[in-house]
């Protein structure tokens, strides 16, 4: 298939620097082989040229004062991907280590994942390489207030509605909401995450991590088997592995691992979420102070593990959650995590396995959820909050987690179905490329050409 070859070559030419831009479109492109096969009208409109390249990326200077009144310059970013199903759609990241090529990869697979929620939401992505670890509240305010001084330009809720991601919570979702207030002089869902008390939806903040869970739940069900009693590893340790966290303990299994960018904590009698909680979400401390009295518990720093890959992965256990960033489970972890026995993994974070190790999971035929279908909880949620935001109402709990649970199994019964429609059975990869993929395409032809 001479254009997407092609299309991958002039991709690798024109954004050099961009590998995992470049690591994302090749794993989609490479599982639509079989759909173009079929339906040559999808070349024949042009969208595999179409749908790599943004309708519109925008960049800015992001000038702000530490506390000691000096000057300080990032650069910001907001990725408009694809408007086929909706308003762009997607979170913001704060992290050091964001590029053009981090939000480019992170703006599409936004796209496929929106698509898959069934919602009419398009795909975006936005952030800065701003890092906010060790900032005053003062200096993450006025970094937030600089940067939607900018942004709140570009956005709106029918147009684009930015949301959290890492380094993004609700404290900066407040900041830059209370920014774009002040500049607009409007009340409205432009962002989501927002406080309970001004906008908020119930269940947002849990979405993405009970969403991987509740994937995982329909993995295991489909192959007759449930999550009670299994030992799980997760990564990270913000939003998503929190609330991934506290599901699997709700559903009777054992998270027994978290971690952040210092280290990891294996705790065989299981992880203390409520201590958890109260370091990473009130006292924003390391996870090198897990509590002595855990007397099985260990700290691995991240430079102690000499072999390469991540000490995480190499923990007997039965199933895993990647929940920490992208490329943090590579192919020495994948085979570690099989020959110990993991026989189910659900991605929490954005493409969180490198190309190698998708390959070995999907070659051994285990359970395995890719991030664009199995965290697509948060960003369903967010709509969620988008439709509560428009029409004035707040819905309970109840009603938020029980469309959350039937967006997660619509989800997963689409990507099993399409990947059997094209004889890969278990292969969800290619399941949640395709049926994404064939919903924004298809609303692109419906479209016109633009
Ligand atoms: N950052 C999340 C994601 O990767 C959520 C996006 C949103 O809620 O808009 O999907």
């Amino acid at each position: 298939m001479p254009y997407v070859h092609d299309t991958l070559t002039r991709l690798k030419q024109s954004s050099p620097a961009q590998s995992e831009f470049y690591q994302a479109t090749e794993e989609v492109l490479e599982c639509l082989r079989p759909l173009f096969e079929q339906y040559p009208h999808y070349h024949e409109h042009g969208i595999i040229e179409r749908i790599v390249e943004p309708e519109r990326q925008i960049m800015f200077r992001v000038s702000w004062l530490d506390d000691a009144g000096r000057v300080c310059v990032n650069k910001g970013y907001r990725v408009q991907f694809n408007s086929a199903l909706g308003p762009y759609k997607g979170g913001l990241r704060f992290h050091p280590s964001v590029t053009s090529g981090t939000i480019k990869f992170l703006g599409f697979e936004q796209i496929f994942k929106n698509a898959l929620t069934g919602l009419p939401i398009g795909g975006g992505k936005g952030g800065a390489d701003f890092d906010p670890k060790g900032k005053s509240d003062n200096e993450i305010m006025r970094f937030c207030q600089s940067y939607m001084t900018e942004l709140h330009r570009h956005i709106g809720p029918t147009r684009d509605v930015p949301a959290g991601d890492i380094g993004v919570g609700a404290r900066e979702i407040g900041y830059l909401y209370g920014q774009y207030k002040r500049l607009t002089s409007r009340y409205e869902g432009v962002l989501t995450g927002k406080g309970l008390d001004w906008g908020g939806s119930l269940g947002r903040k849990e979405a993405t991590g009970y969403g991987a869970v509740y994937f995982a739940q329909n993995m295991l069900a489909a192959r007759g088997d449930d999550l009670h009693g299994k030992r799980c590893l997760v990564s990270g340790a913000g939003n998503v592995a929190i609330y991934t966290i506290e599901k699997l303990y709700e559903l009777g299994a054992h998270p027994i691992t978290c971690s952040d960018s210092g280290g990891t904590i294996h705790d065989p009698d299981g992880i203390d979420l409520a201590w958890l909680k109260q370091l990473k979400e009130v006292r924003r401390a390391s996870l090198e102070e897990y509590p002595s009295e855990r007397p099985k518990a260990r700290y691995v720093p991240v430079c102690d593990y000499p072999h390469g890959g991540h000490h995480i992965w190499q923990i007997p256990a039965d199933a895993a959650f990647p929940c920490a960033t992208q490329n943090e489970l590579i192919d020495i972890d994948a085979k570690a995590m099989l020959a110990n026995g993991v026989a189910c993994v659900s991605e929490g974070a954005n493409m969180p396995s490198t190309k190698e190790a998708v390959d070995l999971l999907l070659d051994a035929g285990i359970a395995y959820g890719p991030g664009k279908a199995a965290n697509a909880g948060g960003v369903a949620t967010s709509q969620l909050e988008m439709a509560q935001n428009s029409s004035m109402e707040q819905w309970t709990l109840e009603q938020v987690d029980q469309k959350l649970q039937q967006i997660m199994a619509d989800i997963h019964r689409q990507c099993a179905e399409t990947a059997a429609e094209f004889g890969a059975q278990t292969n969800l990869v290619l399941g949640a490329n395709i049926a994404g993929f064939r919903k924004v395409a298809d609303a692109m032809i419906d479209q016109g050409l633009t």
